[in-house]
């Protein structure tokens, strides 16, 4: 069992399970949520995630037209977890916020056509220039 909490700890989390994914994503509109060069995410099937708190919620269109739902804690603002229409079962928890983020080795970045060039990453890393076709229930 994993868990996490917003800055203020006014939100936390449990999450039972294992990723699908753990992915940074470069994109104009995690720049923006995040602050900085880009978000690190891991997704994990929703059934197994406990959330607690005043988590307040904010929807916006993707390039490929899918809604995207971020949660946040309303009152510090930590953003904690994304859900998207086009993979659904599934919600990614922003990994800054876990207690434990060490656990996790991100394994792929999306959206480098967008990354700044101070954002420097491992070049080892699996690229994607935008948003993979890959689905979690590929692997099944
Ligand atoms: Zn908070
Ligand atoms: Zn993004």
């Amino acid at each position: 069992m994993r868990s996490g909490q917003c800055l203020c700890g006014a939100c936390r989390y449990e999450i039972d399970g294992e990723p699908v994914v753990v992915a940074h994503c470069h994109c104009l509109d995690c720049q923006r949520l995040s602050g900085a060069g880009h978000t690190t995410g891991a997704m994990f099937p929703e059934p197994g995630v406990r959330l607690t708190g005043s988590v307040a919620t904010y929807d916006a269109t993707s390039e490929a037209g899918n809604v995207v739902t971020r949660l946040f804690c309303g009152q510090c603002g930590s953003p904690l977890f994304g859900r998207n229409t086009g993979m659904p079962g599934f919600m990614t928890v922003s990994v800054g916020t876990l207690d434990a983020p060490d656990d996790l080795t991100p394994q792929v970045a999306i959206f480098t056509r967008t990354r700044r060039a101070w954002d420097v990453m491992d070049p080892a890393l699996a690229t994607y220039e935008a948003q993979p076709g890959w689905k979690p229930s590929d692997d099944a």
